[in-house]
């Protein structure tokens, strides 16, 4: 059956650039899979049987920039949107598992098509010939199966980055590895130990947002604890324990399958329980304690997630929910409050979503402490709305009004203040300036009582 994809205007315009010089472009890669997945693409990559030089003066009028040229890329901004155009490559040999040793171009279209990692992103499109799928890539889309264009095992020597490349289509698509990409991954798996982090990081994060991230994780648990050595005691670790009814790396991967697909959210389930292993302790009835395994997690994903060259504000993010993911607040509005005082309100929603996914993936019997945590969403939600404060500076008073009612400028400002946030979230004042006020004095009296 012939297939159309419907292209936006600004595609058509680039084509045409390249038609009107003779040369025939094609949409390549990742755009044509989504399409004939009914999936709208988030970006198009054209790739075109013209040299780079060349491709820099197809496109008068159009701002190009020249950041891949070596490698064969320009990117033009058609309509607000980059666009990759690349010119027809061929596979040069690798010597080094990851990247060719040089880039050579070709004027053929099957041959650029057939260094491409997977036959569902080695498929070209034209609008006038339409699709171009020599290695049956409309077929795997249908059965819903990744295979490796050629041998999988070469391809993965080649580029151990595929692999994890494997696992993100697969997590992201809900595809399943066919049998030899499967048994290449594994085979090949130490290589990824040569490939850099910032490489296997963008796609360890697509990978793990993806929405089968979980199941994905059990089938390439081999790659992934190459990419992540310290999780590899998880895999078949028993955690016998009342509360749990899987391995621990099984309940890892069922809280990243149960938590929203957020880069912050999903690394904090793959690392919130990494420690476990190492701090466990069993006791005389066979049950095993992980005391400590919060703050250890937390230094471990720190560790971790430095080496994998991820942002400073993500890791800080993550330890932090990580370091805070056992704490469960009493359902009610003063200790609901002190946890916020601890953790603040952006953390505390966040949070949210971290304990429901922890609590899905433990035994069932604690199940109903779901709505425990439904109640504490619905506190700090008002408690919010309402902007009760969780910071001394959201206190009505400040530390200049303390110092005008005599107490010394100091290390003592700061105690009386976060006391006062205490007191708010005691109920026992309002944070109301007067009020606040008249409990500051009270409490610099105590202190001048103490001091005497
Ligand atoms: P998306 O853009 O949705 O993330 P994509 O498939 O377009 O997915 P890109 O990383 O943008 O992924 O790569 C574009 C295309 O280049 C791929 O579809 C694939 O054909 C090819 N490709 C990318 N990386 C590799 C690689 N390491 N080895 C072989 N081919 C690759
Ligand atoms: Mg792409």
């Amino acid at each position: 059956m012939q297939q159309i994809i419907l292209l936006p205007e600004y595609i058509k315009q680039l084509l045409h650039c390249l038609d009107t010089r003779g040369y025939s472009g094609y949409l390549v890669g990742g755009c044509v899979r989504d399409a004939l997945l009914g999936i709208t693409p988030e970006d198009y990559d054209i790739a075109a049987p013209v040299p780079p030089e060349v491709l820099l003066g197809c496109f008068p009028g159009y701002k190009v920039l020249q950041t891949g040229v070596r490698y064969g890329t320009i990117t033009v901004i058609a309509d607000g949107h980059p666009v990759e155009i690349t010119s027809f490559r061929r596979e040069g040999p690798y010597t080094d598992g990851r990247h060719p040793d040089e880039v050579a171009y070709t004027d053929n279209l099957a041959e650029d098509l057939a260094r491409r990692d997977f036959t569902v992103n080695a498929m070209a499109y034209r609008p006038d010939t339409g699709l171009f799928d020599p290695f049956g890539g409309q077929k795997d889309l249908q059965r819903k199966v990744l295979s490796c264009v050629g041998d999988a095992e070469k391809r993965f020597s080649e580029d151990a980055l595929r692999i994890l490349r494997a696992m993100r289509f697969c997590s992201t698509l809900g595809f399943s590895a066919d049998a030899a990409l499967m048994q290449a991954a594994d085979m090949c798996a130490s290589l990824l130990q040569k490939t850099s982090a910032e490489r296997i990081f963008v796609e360890l994060v697509k990978f793990i947002c993806g929405k089968y991230a979980g199941s994905v994780m059990h089938q390439f648990a081999k790659p992934l604890c190459t990419v992540i050595p310290e999780l590899a005691p998880a895999v078949d670790f028993d955690q016998k324990n009342p509360h749990h009814i899987y391995t621990v790396y099984g309940h890892i991967a069922a809280t990243v399958d149960a938590c929203p697909q957020s880069k912050v959210l999903r690394l904090t389930m793959l690392l919130h329980d990494i420690a476990k292993p190492y701090v466990m302790t069993e006791d005389e009835n066979g049950i095993r304690h992980f005391r400590g395994h919060q703050e250890r997690s937390a230094g471990m994903a720190r560790k971790i997630l430095t080496r994998l060259a991820c942002d400073r504000k993500t890791i800080e993010k993550v330890c932090r929910l990580i370091l805070y993911h056992d704490i469960r607040p009493a359902a009610d509005r003063v200790s609901v409050h002190r946890y916020l005082l601890q953790v603040g309100y952006e953390d505390a929603l966040l949070l949210v979503h971290v304990r429901r996914a922890d609590l899905s993936a433990q035994a069932p019997a604690y199940h109903f402490q779901f709505s425990l945590i439904d109640q504490t969403e619905e506190i700090i939600r008002s408690l919010q709305k309402e902007g009760a404060p969780v910071c001394v500076q959201d206190l009505a008073v400040n530390g200049r009004d303390l110092i005008s009612l005599g107490v010394p400028p100091g290390p003592q400002i700061g105690e009386m203040l976060t006391c006062l946030l205490q007191s708010v979230a005691d109920g026992t004042v309002e944070n109301a300036r007067q009020a606040l006020l008249q409990k500051a004095k009270q409490l610099a009296g105590e202190i001048i009582h103490k001091e005497k």
